[in-house]
Formats: structure tokens, sequence, C-alpha cells
């Protein structure tokens, strides 16, 4: 019975060591179990399925980062991430991130179920960071991934950034043929001439705005004027964090092309998102 309270007491300890309590000696605790992460196999990526609207079928994965913290079990990326930037651990964790996704990328395509895209978030640290596009080009040589399966999602925010620089770095990407997406369209104050002169293929439409689209026929405004913005720009849309069917009715009349949320699928660990691929490969999702 003691040996249960100890636990039991040590067991509260460990999850308001993150929920509550003194931030810097939670974020201290966290930087200090970041450095042997990597080297002890602490990360994984789990994928969700993104679909293309029109069709109802799979075509691709956004790939999002685990971290299994030997005491304190599976700590949010939201918690995380912020952490690694401030500490630099990020670029390596990022190196780590792109090697991972291409690799399990090209193992679908081995196993037939491609061709799938691929989806990977970029920190602003690694545009910063003069290695990205090395980074890039050995992952996917190392895997064997055709860049154009690639995706690489970059923040708003991120890119308000600076102007030239950022430009000629990402036209660089394009060259190997990746796809670039702007994640969390709707949150930032981008510049519509801005974003004219930014090489990037589509928007992903913050989930934030997902709620705006209720049961009613006319509550998409948001939603409706950044489609349409991007049709005029000649980008594609992606519509993050769909949870409800009507969500889903009104972006297929609103002319959006690609959805990712859970009414669709959860992120999954890489095993088990093979499964459903293989379940789902070519057919259009039921029930949608
Ligand atoms: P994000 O890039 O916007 O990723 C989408 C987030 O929304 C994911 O949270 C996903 O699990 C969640 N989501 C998906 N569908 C739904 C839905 O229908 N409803 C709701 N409420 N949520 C949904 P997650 O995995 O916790 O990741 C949070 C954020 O952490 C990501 O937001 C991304 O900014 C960051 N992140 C994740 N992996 C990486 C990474 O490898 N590198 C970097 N730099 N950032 C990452
Ligand atoms: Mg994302
Ligand atoms: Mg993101
Ligand atoms: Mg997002």
């Amino acid at each position: 019975a003691m040996y249960q309270a100890k636990e039991a007491g040590r067991n509260t300890f460990r999850s308001h060591l993150l929920d509550t309590g003194d931030e810097a000696l939670n974020d201290l605790t966290l930087r200090n179990g970041l450095r042997p992460a990597l080297t002890r196999g602490e990360f994984s990526l789990h994928y969700q399925p993104i679909i293309a609207l029109a069709s109802g079928k799979l075509i691709g994965a956004e790939a999002l980062l685990r971290w299994q913290h030997p005491t304190l079990g599976n700590v949010p990326p939201n918690r995380f991430i912020p952490v690694a930037e401030l500490s630099g651990h990020i670029v390596a964790i990022g190196d780590w991130v792109l090697g991972k996704a291409c690799q399990e990328a090209a193992g679908w395509a081995e196993r037939g179920l491609g061709p799938l895209m691929v989806s990977v978030n970029l920190s602003p640290l690694q545009l910063r960071h003069g290695s990205l596009e090395a980074s890039v080009a050995a992952a996917l040589s190392n895997s064997g991934l055709d860049g154009r399966w690639l995706e690489l999602e970059i923040t708003e925010s991120t890119l308000m950034g600076d102007t030239d620089a950022l430009i000629d770095q990402l036209n660089r990407l394009k060259a190997m043929g990746i796809r670039l997406a702007v994640d969390d369209f709707g949150t930032g104050y981008s510049c519509l001439a801005y974003l004219r002169r930014l090489p990037v293929d589509r928007l992903k439409i913050d989930r934030a705005f997902m709620a705006d689209i209720g049961a009613g026929a006319d509550d998409a405004s948001i939603v409706r004027a950044i489609i349409q913005m991007a049709v005029g720009l000649g980008l594609g849309t992606t519509a993050e964090g769909v949870e409800h069917p009507h969500q889903h009715e009104a972006l297929k009349a609103l002319g959006c092309d690609e959805v990712q949320g859970y009414l669709y699928a959860h992120p999954m660990p890489a095993e088990q998102f093979v499964q459903w691929a293989s379940a789902h490969a070519g057919q259009p999702l039921a029930a949608i």
C-alpha cells in the first residue's frame, strides 16, 4: 500500500510537472531531455491522412512529431517544439524528421501504396540555418524518394520574415521538385502582394476557421474568401481540422481541394498508417 501511494504521488508530480508549477523549471527539464532524445530513439513520426476532396481518395499524409520522454511520457509537440527552438535543438531534430519522413514515404511506394505525398513541418529556425537545402537533398537521396512526393509546410508568420533571401531559398527548394505549403494560413497577417511573390503551391487553412463553418448555410465567409483568393493566385487549398460532415460538405461546395482532420482519420503511428492506407488505397473513403 505504501509502495502504491508513493507511485501515485510520483505520477501526480509527473503530470503536474508538465501542466502547472514552475514554467522555467519545466522548460529546463524538457530542454535537458531533448539533448539525448535523438540518440536514445525517443522520437517517432505519426502520420495523418490527407484526402483529395473531389475524389475522396487518400493522396498523402502529414508527418507529426511525437516524443516519448523516459519519465514524463508523451510530451505534446506544442509543448516541446518551442523549447527545442529556443535551445537550437530543433535544427538536428528537424533533420531527423526530414530523413525519417522521406524514408517512410519511400517505403509506402515500395509496398505499392503510392504514389503518396508526405508533408513535413519546418521550424523558422531551419529556414534561417544555412543547412536546410543540404538536409532536404540528403533526405531525398538517402531514401530514394523523388522530390515531387515531398511537401514542406512553413507557417505563415515565418514567411512574413525577410524577403528576397527567403524567396531565393524557397525557389531553390522548388527546383528540387518539392511542393511548398503555407501552414496555419489565416492566423498571420499576410499581405496579398507579398504572398503573390512567394513561390508557394498551396495554403493550409488553419483549423480555427473550421469552427466558423456552422450548420447554417452562410457562416463560411472567411474560408470562402481564402479559397477564392487562393484560386485567384493559382494556389491549392488544404483545410485542416475537419471534424464534422457539414464542414466537409461546405468545403466541397466552396471548391477546397484537399482535406485533413479527425473526420477522416487521426494521426497514427507509421505501421498503423500503412495498414490504413492499404485498406483505403485507390478507393474513395466510405461514409463521406
Ligand atoms: P500543424 O502543423 O498545424 O499540425 C496539425 C495539428 O492539428 C496536429 O497537432 C494534428 O494532430 C492536429 N489535428 C489534426 N486534425 C485535427 C482535428 O480534426 N481537430 C483538431 N482539434 N486537431 C487536429 P499536433 O500533432 O499536436 O502538432 C501540433 C503542432 O506541432 C503542428 O501543428 C506543428 O506546428 C508542430 N509540429 C508537429 N510536428 C512537427 C515537426 O516535425 N516539426 C516542427 N517544426 N513542428 C512540428
Ligand atoms: Mg502542419
Ligand atoms: Mg505546422
Ligand atoms: Mg497547421
